[in-house]
């Protein structure tokens, strides 16, 4: 079995993964982690029960979140590391984000009827269980349903950024999302950053200065889905600009059925060292703002 691994980006049936924290804890535990960071989509409401079972499975908690921002063409996410899951500029940030979730996924369910599919609203809240309904809960519905065969399928044919029945929510901007993140004493890391499809690597290296400039903590360089290619150059990146370098799987269980915990589509490496790091620059941004208080 492999040890001393860590994976600081996961998702419980909090938001859009399939499994409770404490089975998802569990697992990563099986699978030779030391320490695992729950990044629930604008949420940090399983980090309670994720708590009482990493203490007791003497597994260690990152506490984390991932926020959407406001970004295109593609996708940008920015995960925060180390947050305080009961600051109340958080949690209010995040209501906003769950309040502007909760207007957008009926329009999602109209756009699917429109286009002729028979997907009711009820039955996707009722899969989803929580009131942090997702796309990937929509796509499992179909899937249900048969009208699609993969939850990739649902995405690639209706639910995807630019597909049929998208429906835009309101994000906050790259600036709001590392301040809503720092201002809960965390540091904030820019998520897979191909996602954001950018054409070349200058493009990135410009977007990354401008986020460093909005204070930007980290990279997320490993990561399941980038080749080894991707995480060597943003590593890079991210040590060329002094900015920490983080890795994670981005488990949810079912809804993403080829990723598995701590070791992805299995090459996955993540080693405590880089947690190390994070803790560093925790101290480091927390040190920097007492200092701006005082000054
Ligand atoms: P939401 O927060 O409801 O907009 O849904 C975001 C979730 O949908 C994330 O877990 C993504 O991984 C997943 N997702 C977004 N775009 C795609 C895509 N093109 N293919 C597969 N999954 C996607
Ligand atoms: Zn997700
Ligand atoms: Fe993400
Ligand atoms: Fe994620």
């Amino acid at each position: 079995m492999l040890r001393g691994l860590i994976d600081l980006h996961t998702h419980t049936l909090y938001s859009d993964g399939s499994v409770t924290p404490s089975r998802l804890l569990a697992s990563a535990a099986n699978a030779g982690a030391v320490a695992v960071a729950i990044t629930d989509h604008d949420t940090v409401a399983g980090l309670a029960e994720a708590r009482e079972t990493a203490d007791r499975l003497g597994i260690e908690l990152v506490k984390g979140t991932e926020i959407s921002a406001e970004y295109s063409p593609g996708t940008m996410h920015i995960l925060g590391y180390d947050i305080d899951d009961h600051s109340p500029a958080l949690l209010t940030g995040l209501d906003d984000l769950k309040e502007a979730r909760g207007r957008r996924n009926p329009d999602i369910a109209a756009r699917l009827q429109e286009l002729g599919l028979d997907v009711e609203y009820d039955e996707v809240v009722e899969l989803a269980g929580n009131d942090m309904v997702g796309r990937p809960h929509f796509a499992q519905v179909m899937v249900r349903k048969g009208i699609v065969s993969s939850i990739q399928e649902a995405f690639d044919r209706f639910l995807a950024k630019g597909a049929p029945a998208y429906v835009e929510k309101k994000r906050l901007s790259p600036a709001d999302s590392i301040s809503l993140i720092h201002s809960a004493g965390g540091v904030a890391v820019l998520a897979h950053p191909y996602q954001l499809r950018l054409g070349s690597s200058d493009e990135l290296e410009t977007l990354v200065d401008s986020l460093r400039g909005l204070g930007l903590d980290g990279i997320e360089a490993i990561y399941s889905r980038h080749t080894p290619e991707q995480r060597e150059s943003y590593k890079r990146l991210a040590e060329r600009r002094g900015l920490i370098v983080t890795g994670g799987s981005d488990f949810h269980g079912a809804y993403k059925p080829d990723i598995n915990i701590v070791t992805g589509l299995g090459d996955l490496r993540v080693s405590y060292p880089l947690l190390e790091q994070l803790k560093a620059r925790v101290r480091q941004v927390r040190m920097n703002q007492t200092g701006n208080t005082q000054s």
